[in-house]
């Protein structure tokens, strides 16, 4: 059990999660509440593990700072192919020199945008476990499918990406199962986890439940409706193939 909340300011406790998964019949033998060899299992409290690889990549060279106001970017860029897929950047800091990568007392990122350069034109393609091989194309230009993507946001939070690419190194993670909608997410990682000289685990993504109006359960729509269940004393395996029936990929594999 990883808890995936990157801000130290966030103050809602993940805990009311864990009794829905437990109400679920799912158990874990590592986690922020038992343990484990591989703690801590709180992403807020990783931080120096991401600033390390942070680092690692700004000597490599793989990074450059990125200036952009939101207002630049919302004014560049069109809209995201995907409802939470971050816009192909446009590249206008793309050249800007790191001047400083390899000075010792300038390796705190605080401050400004850090973006993982792409190689222009670069293929990432893998084999997804569950949905086959995905190609995506990076780049710079707005029709490829994603550009530049941050890895440390300028109010100092390290960006998704970077993180779990990291935990998932540090914690000897073998097999990722998520949302198809982070496929475009696993392209990027790769490229983080090969510039990293990291191992890339086995990937398999799930098709989303959507509801009515075809918008995705997040997580959290998930957890009350499951709470909902539980306090209204329905039985889990019951709720659990309703909630398999109205996804067609969870109903297949039930
Ligand atoms: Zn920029």
């Amino acid at each position: 059990m990883r808890i995936s909340i990157l801000s130290v300011h966030v103050r809602n406790s993940p805990a009311p999660c864990w009794k829905d998964l437990r109400w679920l019949g799912i158990r874990w033998s590592e986690g922020p509440d038992c343990d484990g060899p591989f703690g801590p299992y709180s992403q807020s409290e990783r931080r120096a593990s991401y600033l390390e690889a942070w680092r690692r990549l700004r000597k490599g060279g793989f990074l450059y700072p990125c200036v952009c106001t939101r207002k630049d970017l919302a004014q560049a860029a069109s809209a995201p192919n995907d409802a939470d897929d971050e816009p192909v950047y446009p590249g206008k800091c793309r050249t800007r020199t790191d001047k400083d990568k390899d000075a010792d007392d300038c390796m705190e990122p605080a401050g400004v945008n850090w973006r993982f350069r792409v190689p222009d034109g670069e293929v990432a393609e893998f084999s997804d476990l569950n949905l086959g091989r995905q190609r995506y194309v990076a780049g710079k230009d707005q029709g490829k499918d994603f550009g530049d993507f941050l890895v440390w946001r300028r109010d100092d939070v390290p960006a998704y990406q970077l993180a779990v690419v990291v935990d998932d190194e540090a914690m000897k993670i073998t097999e990722v199962v998520r949302g198809a909608d982070l496929l475009k997410s696993t392209a990027r990682q790769l490229l983080l986890i090969r510039a990293l000289g990291y191992d890339a685990p086995n990937y398999f993504h799930c098709e989303l439940v959507r509801d009515s109006a075809e918008c995705d359960w997040q997580s959290g729509t998930m957890r009350s409706a499951f709470g909902i269940c539980g306090r209204a004393g329905r039985r889990q395996k019951r709720c659990c193939r309703w909630f398999s029936s109205e996804s067609s990929c969870c109903a297949r594999s039930s």
